[in-house]
């Protein structure tokens, strides 16, 4: 009986408003320590917060764009806890009453659409950063002194709880890849991991197929890339499948992912106890979004990333529709497709050239439709494409030479200069095509038509 893996994620994403969650401080990455600060993120005593509207008025977008229902009264709460990079001694979240609930986001797969359903979506405040030194991996175990930077503190952040509804970590990674597109495309995030303004917890536990409930979950923290995630959900079934099938105990913890020695080890939390003793924040009055306001965010949300792979999809097939999506190249490939070029050659042009932004589409469609240009002037043209006044008629002219009569006796004067190479060719060595082809590109200045070019060496070579 084989083993199933269970998975639920909880993401937290900084919304790029201009200021903080609570106060009117800039937020931002990157400026001196300590900079982007006041009395209300320092908790001064005293002072007041006031809620972000746009901060508030994004999660709204983004739970619709998750299915979620946006409840009528929602109210912040007081997180307590006590760590140095939280100067309230708690944090204002969302707890019972959560803005979006009970939504469904559909990742299109080959075999269909994978359904997650999303617990909730909720806006909370980002703690300050702690910067530990002289520790291993900036971690504070070995750190002789830790700073606090408070520039981050107050900053706007949506947490997303699914259901623990992925089966492998191939899902969750692409449910993480579809969710970052639609939040990118939403404008509300940059959702980048390598920065910190995306970040993925993961709960994994495996089962038995076909068993009811779920077993004893482990908790994976600190996971900063879509690979990293998907090696530390595959590290933790691994171990818990082992402790399993030697008749032990599966204990309740906390992991970091180790990516460089594809370990997991034990969380050294910062919050030992569970009892955080949230209350209503009585600093802020209950979120009530009214009705209207939920129906013109719902309007004005774009064609999702989701319904935009189905349709592309119809095309070239999920899959490839998926790579175009995700990699936010499909505007390039519907802008050559609406300039004539026919889908599958538009895909491959836009997946295999570095097309600049601010690309003039129009004319590289002429470019992309083009089967007979060299190397050179395909790539000369691609680079040239963002220039104003961009033609594609110079490099259209420098066509590749296809002309047998020309490349002929060319092709004779290599093979006759090498004429241990033949031998070695016509006794099984046909890796040896390739050197031919490329002597033979060497000599046209790389401007020979290379299909044409394989096809003449491999005649006159099995003459
Ligand atoms: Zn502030």
């Amino acid at each position: 009986m084989s083993w199933e893996t269970v998975i639920g994620l909880e993401i937290h994403a900084h919304l790029k408003t201009r200021t903080k969650m609570f106060c009117r401080c800039a937020t931002g990455f990157g400026a001196p320590p300590n900079m982007l600060t006041c009395p209300v993120c320092l908790a001064h005593p005293g002072t007041l917060p006031v809620a972000n509207r746009t901060a508030v008025e994004w999660t709204i977008k983004l739970g619709l764009a998750l299915g979620c229902d946006i409840v009528p009264h929602a109210v912040f709460h007081r997180k307590n806890y006590f760590y140095p990079d939280l100067p309230k001694g708690y944090q204002i979240s969302q707890y019972d009453e959560p803005l979006c609930v009970n939504g469904r986001f559909a990742v299109p797969g080959e075999d269909g659409d994978l359904e997650v359903g999303i617990v909730r979506a909720h806006l909370e405040e980002d703690a300050a950063k702690t910067v530990h030194l002289e520790g291993a991996g900036g971690r504070i175990v070995g750190a002789t002194r830790s700073l606090v930077d408070f520039n981050r503190g107050g900053t706007p952040l949506v947490e997303i709880v699914t259901q623990p509804d992925l089966r492998s970590s191939d899902e969750a990674r692409r449910f993480l890849q579809l969710l970052r597109q639609t939040i990118v495309e939403l404008g509300i995030s940059d959702a980048e991991m390598e920065k910190g303004t995306l970040r993925c917890d993961a709960n994994v536990s495996v089962r038995k197929a076909g068993e009811e409930g779920y077993r004893t979950r482990w908790e994976l923290k600190n996971m900063n890339s879509f690979g990293f995630i998907a090696r530390g959900i595959d590290a933790a079934v691994r171990a818990q499948v082992a402790l399993h099938e030697a008749g032990r105990e599966v204990v309740q913890e906390t992991y970091d992912y180790d990516a460089d020695a594809d370990t997991l080890t034990p969380h050294r939390s910062k919050e030992e106890a569970d009892d955080y003793r949230y209350f209503p924040e009585p600093d802020l009055v209950p979120v009530e979004p009214e009705q209207a306001l939920v129906s013109r965010l719902r309007g004005e949300l774009p064609e999702l990333p989701a319904a935009r792979i189905d349709r592309i999809g119809q095309e070239l097939g999920v899959s490839d529709a998926w790579a175009l999506v995700t990699t936010g190249r499909d505007s390039q490939y519907e802008a050559l497709v609406e300039a004539d070029v026919p889908g599958r050659p538009a895909f491959n042009f836009v997946m295999n050239q570095p097309i600049p932004e601010g690309a003039n589409l129009r004319e590289l469609a002429r470019i992309a439709n083009a089967t007979d240009l060299t190397r050179a002037s395909l790539d000369a043209a691609v680079a040239a494409s963002a220039d104003p006044g961009f033609s594609a008629d110079p490099f259209l002219e420098q066509k590749a030479v296809s002309d047998t009569a020309e490349l002929e006796p060319l092709i004779e004067r290599i093979l006759a200069a090498n004429p241990g190479q033949v031998a070695a060719y016509r006794g099984g060595k046909e890796g040896l095509l390739g050197f031919f082809v490329g002597q033979a590109m060497k000599e046209t200045g790389g401007k020979a038509n290379p299909k044409v070019l394989n096809e003449l060496i491999r005649e006159k070579l099995n003459a």
